[in-house]
């Protein structure tokens, strides 16, 4: 039966994550600073709208340095996290540079360099491509075993009680990832684990956000971009979950609203790298043509924050 009015669930944490936060105003605080243009390396992180408003501002997107046509200026690097040849190649080309690395891509960063001191082979979970696993990967000098399923742990070249270590992508599918370890640890009988879990405090409580409310949901909305980890995963959930349909809403200017008729009870989110201001728009929309009641959930209030560089400071 349908009602009048479509229950709009929103999840909550949603949006911007720590990580993504300073990202992002490292490259506005570079402009103001130092003026445009200011080049980014990379989108800065997986979000058109973000991506948009900083070109406006005057940054300039590029995917490798040596597209950089004026070398006095500065250039960041995205919260993803780079290989060490790329700020190897900026120093050689005498650049000014930032890292905007999320300090929980660091961390990572950081455990393989140390599991490669103690010579072992290391596992990585995650996604072929993704710019974060790539910069993972580009930490140390010895291959890194990537598998993004747990078959793939059927191919390794590694003995069932040679010691291992392992790391995953910090956003993943925690279920997914949960699983996979099991797999590890059940093929291998000496395994390192990372001290802390790799999957970020914000793809967890995203996660879990949705988890509570997919259930209720005839469809489940996820604002976000299609090269975005986090925003894919989220959709997986929401169906996993119990949402009958779940989706990923990259323009909303073109999203056909008539989606909504017959709908009694719609779940809202966004991902870790899209903005409140995308979901307050939204919602905007949705009520032009039809009533709606919203309810708002929190199921984890958020503190986190993680301070921008020193040099990139504009007010002390
Ligand atoms: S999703 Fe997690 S790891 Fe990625 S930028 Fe945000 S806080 Fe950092």
């Amino acid at each position: 039966m349908t009602s009048d009015v479509i229950n709009i669930y929103l999840a909550g944490p949603r949006g911007f994550c720590a990580g993504v936060e300073r990202a992002v105003l490292m490259v506005e605080e570079a402009i103001k600073k130092y003026g445009g243009p200011i080049y980014v390396r990379h989108e800065i992180v997986h979000n058109k709208y973000v991506v948009e408003d900083l070109k406006v501002k005057g940054a300039v997107f590029i995917d490798e340095l040596e597209e950089i046509e004026d070398r006095t200026r500065p250039v960041i690097f995205s919260a993803h996290g780079v290989p060490k040849s790329v700020p190897k190649e900026a120093k050689n080309l005498n650049l000014l540079f930032f890292d905007a690395t999320c300090p929980l891509v660091s961390k990572i960063h950081r455990e393989v360099e140390n599991f490669e001191r103690l010579h072992v082979p290391i596992i990585l979970v995650g996604h072929r491509n993704h710019p974060e696993v790539i910069g993972t990967m580009g930490q140390i000098q010895t291959p890194i075993y990537l598998i993004e399923k747990e078959e793939d742990l059927n191919n390794l070249p590694i003995k069932r009680d040679q010691k291992i270590a392992y790391v995953t992508q910090t956003t993943l599918s925690v279920d997914d990832t949960e699983s996979i370890i099991q797999s590890i640890k059940k093929k291998f009988t000496n395994v390192i684990e990372p001290r802390k879990n790799d999957i970020c405090y914000a793809t967890s409580n995203r996660q879990n956000a949705i988890k509570k409310i997919a259930s209720r949901c005839d469809l489940f909305i996820v604002i976000g971009s299609h090269n975005s980890s986090n925003s894919l995963r989220l959709v997986e959930v929401a169906k996993q979950y119990g949402a009958k349909e779940s989706i990923l809403i990259e323009n909303l200017e073109i999203f056909n609203l008539s989606k909504f008729k017959n709908l009694n009870n719609v779940g809202l989110t966004a991902s870790a790298s899209a903005p409140e201001i995308l979901v307050q728009n939204f919602i905007q929309i949705i009520q032009k043509k039809y009533k709606i009641n919203l309810h708002e959930s929190d199921f984890a209030p958020e503190n986190v924050n993680f301070k921008i560089p020193q040099q990139l400071k504009t007010v002390i």
